[in-house]
């Protein structure tokens, strides 16, 4: 049978963004993967659906793993002759159990490559605002366990003989033995009030930093809370500079945030929110259902070029509308002469990619103002309109243009429809007071939403309102709720600038 290969690969600290290329080469290629607790779990969507992917958790779950039993999984799999990729947290050689692996697999003839890692050291200081040397304060530093294997003497944990060390010490799986070890440095000459940081879940939505010293530390992590996975930073750099913590001082970090939209809003939605530090969590509580293929929208697309003004006011009616057009073989020339405007720009730039530029978007994006504004720009008396929405959308729009001298088709190129699948999940969520923020874009989006969660229990849990505008607003206030922040420009960008802004005017610490 023809033998596998072993990869030993570092998965980086925790931000599923600090892989290597080559890990991600490498896992690509993969026939099974065995991975550690500090792998973050989203890089298996790399390897192939199909690959078998093993978790060898140590300290939790239904059954630890032993380093005997991995070893003998891993033969045993690449015994198989399949590719195997051991993905470890951080660098695969530094703390983890790689020598013993790579030793197993000289022994048995199994070819296998090592793939480098960003290790929690690294990361932890570039991802709390800490250099670990600086040219007038440490100009070496060290990696050191905090932990040693318990079939090493105890000596070997005695921590005197770094006191004297000028330079940063980095302490990985310190945690446990923190009283001792800064005891031992102290008792072994060093300066009680030496600087120490903590960080703990490195490079995670998670993360906490804990700035102390020497002296105290122990104490005020046991007092705060802190705990394993951290770093320990000792020495003169671990004060760091709170201005350079560029990864904690982001906006939104750390912030729970549901967002209600589709799935495909959703998914811009939670980019946004991850870019500015926060966890989005989701609740698609609607749905979009695709009435492109229907005779009302056939027979409207054909005649687009036979009205004055076509009007968009959701990027769902932009993509639904060119679906339809795009289905009778024709393209953006079928608007002919029509006017087209858009409510919002960013309609308008879902617009310009498929060769239209809006004549005209409203300074506010409400659909009263829409109408006011456009009937500004010219006389609507006589003029045809064509409305390419939602079947759900409120007529106002039809009886402000309609009022102003307007004949309106108000065609439905799409309609919405709630989610009624149960979310449990969310609902405890809410519960346990883990969520901070619930986000609305539409009025649909606030019944749906409180179709399966109990508007007492928003109230009782205080969990904060976001509303992109007074559609939405007026939806959560009939249902005896006020929203925490609407946003001045109702756009989803519009909704996040007012979360930002209201966060900022309530920051608390990040311990
Ligand atoms: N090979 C790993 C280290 C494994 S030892 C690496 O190179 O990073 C496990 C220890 O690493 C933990 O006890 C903790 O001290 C540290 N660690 C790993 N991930 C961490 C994280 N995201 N934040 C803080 N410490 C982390």
């Amino acid at each position: 049978m023809s033998k596998g290969k072993v990869y030993l690969v570092g998965a980086g600290p925790g931000d599923e963004t600090l892989i290597t290329l080559r890990a991600i080469q490498v896992l690509k290629l993969s026939e099974c993967v065995i991975y550690d607790g500090l792998a973050n779990e989203s890089l298996l969507n790399y390897a192939p659906p199909e690959v078998e992917k093993i978790s060898v958790r140590k300290r939790t779950g239904p059954r630890p793993w032993t380093q005997p039993e991995i070893d003998t999984l891993l033969l045993e799999k690449a015994k198989e002759g399949k590719i195997v990729v051991r993905l470890k947290g951080g660098d695969p050689g530094l703390f983890g159990r790689a020598p013993e692996e790579a030793a197993l697999c000289t022994q048995e003839g199994i070819p296998f490559e090592i793939v480098p890692g960003i290790t929690a050291g690294l990361a932890a200081a570039a991802y709390s605002g800490i250099f670990l040397t600086d040219r007038d304060h440490a100009s070496q530093v060290v990696f050191v366990t905090g932990r040693e294997a318990a079939t090493k003497s105890e000596e070997v944990l005695d921590y005197r003989f770094l006191s004297g060390f000028d330079g940063t010490i980095v302490l990985y799986m310190a945690m446990g033995n923190l009283d001792k070890i800064t005891s031992q440095l102290i008792e072994g000459g060093k300066n009680p009030a030496t600087p120490v940081a903590i960080v703990q879940n490195a490079t995670t939505t998670k993360q906490r930093l804990l700035k102390s010293q020497l002296d105290r530390v122990a104490k005020e992590c046991q007092e705060k809370g802190l705990g394993a996975p951290s770093i320990v930073i000792i020495g003169p750099t671990a004060v760091g500079n709170d201005q350079y913590n560029w990864f904690m001082n982001r906006p939104l970090f750390g912030k729970r945030i549901l967002i209600t939209r589709d799935p495909v809003g959703n998914d811009v939605f939670a980019a946004m929110l991850a870019a500015v530090g926060a966890v989005p969590i989701r609740f698609d509580a609607i749905r979009i259902i695709d009435q492109s293929e229907s005779l009302e929208s056939k027979e409207a697309i054909l005649h687009l070029s036979e009205y004055d003004w076509v009007i968009f006011t959701s990027a769902n009616g932009v993509r639904h509308a060119f679906k339809a057009l795009h289905s009778t073989g024709k393209d953006a020339r079928a608007f002919g002469t029509a006017k087209v405007a858009c409510i919002g720009k960013q309609t308008a730039d879902i617009l310009e990619p498929f060769g239209i530029r809006a004549d005209f978007v409203p300074t506010k994006y409400t659909s009263e103002i829409m109408a006011k504004e456009l009937a500004e720009t010219e006389s609507l008396t006589g003029k045809c309109i064509l409305l390419l929405r939602s079947g759900i959308a409120p007529k106002d729009l039809v009886e402000a243009f309609t009022s102003a001298g307007a004949k309106v088709d108000d065609i439905a190129v799409y309609t919405v429809k709630p989610n009624t699948e149960k979310n449990e999940a969310i609902l405890e969520q809410i519960k346990a007071g883990e969520i901070d923020w619930v986000t609305f874009t539409s009025s649909s989006t606030v019944r749906s939403f409180f179709d399966q969660i109990p508007i007492q229990l928003a109230r009782s849990t205080g969990v904060k309102i976001g509303s992109i505008g007074p559609v939405a607003t007026q939806q959560v206030k009939d249902l005896g709720l006020e929203p925490t922040v609407e946003a001045d420009v109702h756009t989803v960008d519009g909704l996040l600038a007012a979360i930002e802004k209201y966060e900022e005017n309530h920051k608390e610490s990040a311990v």
